[in-house]
């Protein structure tokens, strides 16, 4: 991994090059559309569709956790 990626706000994975620059992080889909913490629950549409940053970060939590379990 990249040490100087910062942390996509919705997986938390380093995978993003700047923040609110529309990349999209190659591990959970999130683009980063300078969604943050503050406004997590809001659904911004856009790229992003019908999902939150909440939302998508419980989907992206759950889906890893799921794969983990069969490990
Ligand atoms: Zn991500």
């Amino acid at each position: 991994m990249n040490p100087s990626l910062l942390p996509c706000p919705c997986c938390r994975f380093p995978t993003l090059s700047e923040h609110g620059i529309h990349e999209i992080c190659r591990v959970c889909w999130w683009e980063d559309d300078r969604q943050g913490d503050d406004c997590a629950t809001e659904v911004w549409g856009g790229p992003n569709g019908m999902y939150s940053l909440s939302t998508s970060t419980t989907t992206v939590t759950c889906s890893i956790l799921a794969k983990a379990s069969r490990w």
